[in-house]
């Protein structure tokens, strides 16, 4: 049984409009207590549909969700892409697609992982696309047709062209090709690879893994095998290299507002803020310390404010005395040791703090103070991580809620 989301169109059984702010499904009432949020503007990734759309003008776009859409929430953010033009879904995980099919989303889903088990089946009932790679999955995807009495099923198969990471390699291809070419239980609707350093730019090694797909796509045109859409670009070769657009892009990081690599897109608007509110103000005499293990001691008179997140929800500890949250506008550093739900900051210079002033720990912040911003890229570097990291770090408990501007 195929679940359709009321959502999809927009409007409810009895003809009336939704409202158009999705509030989280919580698990517990106390969620909705603590104030400590993550804030997904979908306004923002239309927008940032729209950029991509610019970029790659004669491509299909497929939006890459995996991780439950780079943490702000797959069904929402697909729901959103939709409705605003995107052709398909990738995901990583075939449970992640299941998801999404019961959330009603129509598109085709592509699931990348690769990795499917003996789940054939599950695959086929829900309408999704994998990604295969050896002739085995080929003919194990061709007996569940056969068994099931199923339409022949749609594939994208994968050729790796330098990442060693997934795909068939040159040498195979050929096996592969063959074992497709005599199934008419499928249909190779697509064919994909990766790219291995788009995000550093290294534009000759992207030309080179574009060569040896071009060879790949000759050896399946010689065994009669044409693929509808070929496809390579995730958002940084898609933002710098238009000949890697082929007819299909898929943009992950770009739709979420966030450049791979800093110029390639300075439009594009970040979709999640993280914040929370001060539950907490307390006044410290010098010599007086904070949090746990006493890593911070005041050399002033100081005004602590304790605000309700912590490294449980996403707010790395390795910021303990070495980050910031936005109060009022502006910067407050963090003091003490980040704990598994509370943090401290040092709000002795923000004038005018007080109980229940919003914290921004991801995004911008206007206030009586000024105007400031912690990007993703920001954090990523101080952490030593990258800004996917980032967004996906964003635990579960934080609940997502859905904004238009
Ligand atoms: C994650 C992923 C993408 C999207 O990458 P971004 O850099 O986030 O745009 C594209 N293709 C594959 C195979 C991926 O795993």
């Amino acid at each position: 049984m195929t679940f359709q989301h009321p959502g999809l169109s927009g409007l409810n059984a009895l003809g009336t409009p939704l409202p158009r702010v999705l509030r989280p499904k919580r698990a517990v009432p106390s969620d909705a207590v603590r104030p400590t949020r993550a804030e997904v503007n979908l306004a923002a990734l239309r927008h940032n549909l729209r950029v991509v759309q610019r970029a790659a003008p004669t491509s299909e776009v497929w939006a890459v969700l995996k991780a439950d859409g780079y943490g702000h929430g797959a069904k929402a953010v697909a729901r959103t892409l939709e409705r605003a033009g995107a052709h398909g879904v990738c995901v990583a995980l075939l449970e992640e697609g299941i998801e999404l099919r019961d959330a009603g989303i129509r598109k085709p889903i592509l699931v990348m992982g690769g990795y499917y088990g003996d789940a054939w089946g599950e695959l086929l009932r829900h309408d999704l696309v994998p990604v295969l790679y050896d002739a085995a999955q080929v003919e194990a995807i061709a007996d569940e047709v056969r068994f099931s009495a199923s339409e022949p099923a749609r594939v994208h198969l994968k050729i790796d062209t330098g990442m060693s990471r997934l795909g068939a390699l040159p040498k195979n291809v050929a096996e592969v090709a063959d074992a497709i070419a005599r199934s008419p239980e499928i249909e190779l609707d697509g064919l994909m690879t990766h790219f291995a350093c788009a995000d550093s730019g290294d534009e000759e090694s992207l030309r080179g893994q574009l060569e040896s797909f071009e060879a790949a796509t000759t050896e399946l045109a010689e065994r009669g095998l044409r693929p509808r859409v070929r496809h390579a670009a995730n958002s940084a070769a898609l933002l710098s290299l238009p000949e890697s657009h082929l007819e299909m892009v898929r943009p992950g990081l770009a739709l979420f507002g966030i450049e791979p690599k800093t110029g390639l897109a300075p439009d594009l608007k970040p979709a999640m803020r993280v914040h929370t509110e001060i539950v907490a103000l307390r006044d410290l005499e010098p010599g007086q310390s904070v949090g746990y293990g006493w890593t911070w001691t005041a050399k002033r008179p100081s005004k602590i404010a304790t605000v309700p997140i912590g490294y449980a929800d996403g707010l790395p500890r390795s910021l303990s005395n070495n980050g910031h949250l936005l109060v009022r506008g502006r910067r407050a550093p963090i003091v003490g040791t980040v704990s598994m739900d509370l943090t401290m900051v040092d709000a002795t210079d923000v004038a005018g703090v007080t109980l229940r002033d919003e914290c921004v720990m991801l995004g911008q912040q206007k206030g009586p103070l000024g105007e400031d911003e912690i990007t993703a890229a920001e954090l990523a570097q101080k952490l030593g991580t990258i800004p996917w990291e980032v967004l996906t770090s964003v635990m579960r408990r934080v609940p997502r809620f859905y904004r238009e501007p």
